[in-house]
């Protein structure tokens, strides 16, 4: 126990130390747990969520109840539409008083008047059977034939039953019962319906019944297709919605066209169907009960099925979840990338602070020694103390280059370092610099190689800025030579191009860092680097300088062998800054 504590402990501690030892870590693990966490979870949820949609296809039975709701609303209206038309013809029948003369007139009328019905008839118990038919029709051999065929039955039927048909559709809430069969006309199969009405003004005592068969033509080529059209526009109506189809056929088509191949095939293209049904069953369907029995009412998307939907609704969910976890990934990336930038950064500042406090202590307190020492008046011969006077003035010039370059850093990361652009002989400008440079260089035993090309035209510079960019490049020079101390300046032109090229034979720059020099606080891993005083802003203000002028800068170098540093400067007016300007530049 205790051992597994003592583990324990000492994991939490080093966890503990990690987190407040690395910043980088802090970060990352709160990037983690704050947002990638939860949002990694909500995709593998999605994903699972998906998996068992597809798995149980949900979505496939999701449609398939819509359309069973669809199809019964469309039933009702269907239904409502065969009721209302067949009520307002029951309005015209005529009344069981009349002679029956006067009553089979009054149904040839209505017949003419309703040309979508094939027969009308009127039964009455105690006077008879009146059974008429469309007299259009009436030289067709086939509609003779079906006259005489349903007035039989219907006759038979009625006698035996009237009344109790009577009775049961005055049960019903409206006065009308329903009969659809399937018959043959000249050979083939025909859907008719028929509605039983009960006749207004007839005392209940009285078995009187009216009738209505509807004209099998007029329910296939009219009344369904105009409903079928009219429900599936209806639904087109809806925003997004797959355009829909919708049929008619009967409730045992697909049977009859099976197994007894009935003549023409005529079951086995549907009765009627909406405009963009096309082949092929349907997705789901319902037999009507009431008006149209023995039909079944089926729907459809149009071109397309809802397995279809299905597969290609979980295909774009799967895709679009993918594409969202390689977001994911790449934000992941991006931020581990950014975040380490800038902890690096972090570092290099605050190594930065250190080096250039050390950098100042230096100086001042040599200043400060030997001035001390010459107030004391204790310094005895004049070669003495113009030495100690020599170092005062090195090291106060040392002092004001760090000082120029971190005030110089500082307007550029304001955005408001400007220069002073003018015509300048650059030749002049560079054989002073080393001039006032020379003492140094000698003093730390350098050999030293100076090549200023003759007849340098003038250039638009700012003298200052030129003066402290050489500066830099040769106390770079200075600083990072160890064994082999030499340093070269040339001043040259090459093709419309002035190059000002310090070099040296010094301990060099791995190549991998030969671009990092340039970045402000950036000082090279190697050893003799980190043991000399420096700030990591000089060759960034190098570059700035460079590039405020319209030119550039560059290293060549070797570790163990030397570096080249070259500064480019357009000779092309056009390519200078303008005469007499100050032109400000961002860092
Ligand atoms: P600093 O010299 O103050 O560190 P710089 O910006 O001038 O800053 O230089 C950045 C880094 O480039 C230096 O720290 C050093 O590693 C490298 N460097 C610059 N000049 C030379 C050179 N002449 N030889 C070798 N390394 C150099």
């Amino acid at each position: 126990m205790q051992g597994s504590a003592g583990v324990r402990t000492r994991w939490t501690d080093r966890l503990k130390a990690l987190w407040r030892g690395n910043k980088q870590f802090r970060l990352l693990l709160t990037l983690e747990l704050a947002v990638m966490l939860p949002a990694a979870a909500l995709i593998f949820l999605n994903f699972h969520q998906l998996k068992s949609l597809q798995r149980e296809k949900s979505l496939e039975a999701a449609i398939h109840r819509d359309f069973q709701q669809m199809l019964a609303i469309a039933e009702k209206q269907i239904n409502q539409k065969a009721y209302t038309k067949a009520e307002a013809i029951r309005d015209l029948f005529p009344s069981p008083d009349e002679d029956m003369v006067q009553q089979s007139q009054k149904l040839d009328w209505i017949l003419s008047a309703h040309p979508e019905l094939s027969h009308v008839f009127f039964f009455d118990a105690n006077r008879g059977f009146l059974f008429r038919s469309q007299p259009s029709q009436a030289r067709q051999p086939y509609f003779v034939e079906e006259h005489e065929a349903l007035e039989k039955s219907f006759r038979g039927w009625f006698t035996l039953e009237g009344k109790s048909i009577l009775e049961r559709t005055r049960k019903k809430n409206r006065p009308l019962m329903w009969y659809g069969e399937r018959m043959k006309r000249n050979g083939n199969y025909v859907y008719m319906t028929t509605a039983f009405l009960v006749l207004p003004h007839v005392s209940t005592d009285r078995v009187v019944l009216g009738g209505l068969c509807f004209e099998p033509d007029y329910l296939k080529q009219t009344f369904l297709p105009q409903m079928l059209d009219a429900l599936v526009a209806y639904k087109l109506g809806e925003d997004g919605a797959n355009p829909l189809a919708m049929m008619v056929q009967p409730v045992d088509a697909e049977m009859d066209a099976g197994s007894s191949g009935l003549t023409g095939g005529y079951w086995m293209k549907p009765l009627a169907a909406s405009a963009g049904w096309t082949d092929g069953k349907p997705e789901v369907s319902r037999n009507f009960s009431d008006v149209f029995t023995g039909l079944t009412l089926g729907i459809k998307f149009q071109g397309t099925s809802v397995e279809a939907i299905g597969r290609n609704w979980v295909r774009r969910s799967f895709l679009a979840l993918g594409v969202l976890s390689l977001l994911l990934c790449g934000g992941l990336v991006l931020t581990y990338r950014s975040v380490s930038k800038e902890v690096a950064l972090a570092k290099l500042k605050s190594d930065f602070v250190s080096n250039v406090s050390h950098e100042l202590r230096t100086p001042l307190s040599l200043i400060r020694l030997y001035a001390e020492t010459l107030e004391l008046g204790r310094v005895k011969g004049q070669a003495k103390v113009e030495e100690y006077y020599r170092i005062i003035r090195n090291e106060s010039e040392r002092l004001s280059a760090l000082i120029n370059n971190i005030l110089d850093f500082s307007r550029i990361e304001a955005g408001r370092k400007e220069y002073e652009f003018r015509q300048t002989d650059i030749a002049e400008l560079v054989s002073n610099t080393l001039d006032s440079y020379r003492d140094q260089i000698d003093e730390h035993g350098f050999t030293f190689e100076r090549r200023i090309e003759p007849d340098i035209p003038p250039v638009q510079v700012d003298r200052e800025a030129i003066q402290r960019s050489l500066v830099n490049l040769v106390n770079n020079a200075l600083k990072y030579s160890d064994r082999e101390k030499f340093i070269g300046v040339k001043l040259y032109r090459a093709d419309r191009v002035l190059k000002l090229e310090v070099a040296d034979h010094g301990i060099g720059i791995p190549r991998n860092e030969q671009s990092k020099i340039f970045e402000k606080f950036y000082r090279a891993g190697d050893p003799l680097v980190h043991n000399t005083k420096g700030s990591g802003l000089g060759l960034s203000l190098v570059r700035h300088i460079a590039h405020a002028h319209g030119g550039e800068v560059a290293v060549d170098s070797t570790p163990g062998k030397g570096s080249t540093f070259t500064l480019t400067l357009p000779l092309d007016p056009a390519a200078q800054p303008q005469a007499d300007t100050t032109a400000r530049m961002a860092g």
